[in-house]
């Protein structure tokens, strides 16, 4: 069996994919936004393709197909998911429509469906940066301002008033300007949607669409508030402690946006933000919960986890022998698997994505050992490359690393998180100005 990863580069999530294809005995095929493979992990020899040329790419990994055949397909992260869904169908492979993928990744697509089902939905008006700011100003203040098509809270603000939402607008419009976000040619990258700001308690949903059914496999707390002005994702720990109720109320509605949006059969990674009106979708994607974060879920056979609940009245728990990792689900899936045979272990799991605290050189970290000895802390891992340049929210794309705990107990998930992030301090240095020289 083969399965095909889109992916954006093979970066850490392809070597999950890696290590859970090597335990289950299938191969992979990689397909990568690239021209000229730099690195090649596994000397598999990944397929190089051009995200922004869809046509080309679908044509490009369907003749590859006709040589080494391809039982199922994951795209990983936001930008393949089209061009997925398009090598699916073509190869009677279950997935995501592609109409489904494409309102998935465009904010007022999605807004515009979700409405249509009669969801919560906030006001918005979509437009250029450049245009009229009572444009924009008409969905009322506070009001969120975002970038069509970017991932990851990218370029979305917060502005209380018309002075802050005109910077706001000038900051997306600098934004959209440079040179990695043109290199995607995206059309959608040229636009903007302003909605109502949603109070509110925000979770993250992770969930494999079977045939037109979600299975939600969990929900994510996540508890840093998040009112702005950039939104740093921080914190996700599951489970969720909201009351059930809520849960419940968050699982209809997540899979009543994911039928909303087309979505079918594949990963689905949803935002939503509750409050006393209601389950506000911020977003469905057609794609799994992004990088490293996979590694807060480990999943069990769902007969063997209810079995010891009941007899033994205590969970599963550190016994890695029947834990598989979330990669390995979703190449169960693409393989045909239902996901309804597994769960989340008992165990309370988190991850805090560590935020980039100003722009600079990144010159290192220390405290690393005391991280590591905080009690439940599983792992520390700093992404972030000796003299990158770091840049925080609203216009960096990335973390300094990441640190994972498991407990419990939720709550002592978030303490241990928070405790190892207290440990570590980070140089990060002025950025150096090129003095460029006007003799040749
Ligand atoms: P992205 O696709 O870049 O992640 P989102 O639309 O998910 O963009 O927004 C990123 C974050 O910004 C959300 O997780 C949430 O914290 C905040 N946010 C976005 N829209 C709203 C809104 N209408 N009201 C309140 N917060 C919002
Ligand atoms: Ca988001």
């Amino acid at each position: 069996m083969r399965v095909l990863l889109l992916a954006t580069t093979t970066g850490y999530q392809t070597r999950a994919f890696g290590e859970a294809a090597e335990r289950l005995g299938v191969d992979l095929l990689f397909a990568t936004d690239r021209c000229d493979m730099i690195d090649d992990p596994w000397h598999d020899g990944a397929l190089a393709i051009r995200f922004y040329d869809e046509a080309a790419s679908v044509a490009t990994i369907l003749d590859a197909a006709q040589r080494t055949p391809v039982d199922g397909v994951i795209a990983v992260g936001d930008r393949p998911t089209v061009i997925a869904a398009r090598v699916m169908k073509a190869l009677g492979l279950p997935g995501h429509p592609r109409s489904a993928a494409a309102v998935s990744r465009n904010k007022r697509a999605t807004r515009e469906h979700l409405l249509a089902a009669g969801l919560p939905t906030p006001t918005f008006v979509d437009g250029s940066p450049d245009d009229d700011l009572e444009h924009f100003a008409s969905v009322g203040f506070p009001l969120v301002v975002k970038p069509m098509a970017l991932s990851g809270s990218r370029g979305v603000m917060r502005a209380d008033n018309r002075k802050e939402l005109s910077a706001a607008l000038q900051r997306i419009r600098t934004l959209l300007n440079t040179a990695d976000i043109q290199a995607e040619r995206h059309e959608a990258h040229k636009l903007v949607l302003v909605e109502e700001f949603i109070e509110g308690r925000e979770f993250a949903v992770e969930g494999l669409m079977n045939r037109g059914t979600l299975d939600v496999l969990t929900i994510f707390d996540k508890p840093d508030p998040l009112n702005g002005p950039f939104f740093e994702e921080t914190l996700y720990v599951t489970p969720s402690n909201a009351p059930p109720d809520t849960r419940a109320a968050i699982v209809r509605t997540i899979a009543d946006a994911a039928r909303a949006l087309g979505l079918y059969h594949g990963p689905v990674h949803a935002e939503c933000r509750v409050n006393n009106r209601g389950v506000f979708v911020l977003e469905v994607a057609a794609r799994p919960i992004g990088g490293l974060c996979a590694r807060a879920l480990r999943f069990v056979r769902r007969e063997a986890a209810q079995a010891a609940a009941t007899s033994e009245g205590h969970p599963l728990q550190n016994s890695t022998g029947g834990e598989i990792s979330f990669e390995e689900l979703l190449l169960r899936h693409a393989l045909g698997e239902e996901s309804t045979g597994w769960q989340r272990e008992a165990m309370a799991s988190g991850v805090m994505m560590i935020p980039i605290p100003k722009r600079g050189i990144y010159r290192g970290a220390s405290g690393l050992d005391d991280a590591r000895a905080v009690p439940g802390v599983v792992d520390v891992r700093l992404t972030a490359k000796l003299d990158q340049l770091l840049l925080p929210l609203p216009e960096g794309a990335s973390y300094l690393g990441f640190i994972f705990a498991r407990a419990g107990r939720a709550s002592d998930v978030e303490i241990a998180l928070r405790t190892a992030h207290a440990r570590l301090a980070f140089t990060i240095a002025p950025e150096m100005r090129v003095l460029q020289s006007t003799h040749g």
